[in-house]
């Protein structure tokens, strides 16, 4: 191995090492939901009810989720009492796709790096054949 291969070999096993421990945080994580929570006040069809002509008599607020489905947008209404898990479960799908994102830059990375004497499906011991 020239001394490059070799530099390029220690920073290759760096960057699998970095991928090792956000693995590991990944797998740390809670429930990572992927949607929107948004907070509605609505107006109703009721004859007479101020809420159509007075924005502080609108209904609500009601809490809402949306995400997309295969192109569309999927609302549905969530309770208020789940509204403090439901925000903690989108800051985890946000921790999340960081982690993710990491993951995947340090395998990018890796082999990028990795001399190609050493290049193995698996990890970092050099082929023996
Ligand atoms: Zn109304």
């Amino acid at each position: 191995m020239t001394e490059k291969d070799n530099l390029n070999m220690k920073a290759a096993v760096a960057a699998l090492r970095r991928y090792g421990k956000l693995k590991e945080e990944a797998a740390r994580i809670g429930t990572a939901l992927a949607a929107t929570l948004l907070s509605r006040r609505t107006v109703c069809g009721k004859p007479g009810c101020g809420c159509r002509t007075d924005p502080a008599q609108r209904h609500g607020p009601y809490w809402q989720l949306t995400w997309k489905e295969k192109g569309k947008t999927v609302t549905r209404r969530v309770p208020a009492e789940a509204v403090c898990v439901i925000r903690e479960w989108i800051a985890n799908s946000r921790r999340l796709r960081r982690v993710l994102a990491g993951m995947e830059s340090a395998a990018r990375q890796a082999a990028a790096l990795r001399p190609k004497d050493t290049a193995t499906s698996e990890g970092l011991e050099p082929r023996r054949n």
